[in-house]
């Protein structure tokens, strides 16, 4: 089973991307370096609820 979870940037918060995880065998919260658009650079992308 997999969960939809919204990974958001963490320096402006904008929501970026939709992903799914395992939360059983990945309980941590997810950390992603993404391109972000708005920053207009990679950036460290968190999992929100
Ligand atoms: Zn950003």
């Amino acid at each position: 089973m997999y969960d939809r979870i919204v990974l958001a940037c963490t320096e402006c918060k904008q929501r970026n991307y939709d992903t799914k995880k395992d939360k059983k065998k990945h309980p941590d919260r997810l950390e992603r370096s993404k391109y972000c658009k708005f920053c207009r650079k990679h950036t460290i992308h968190r999992e929100t609820k």
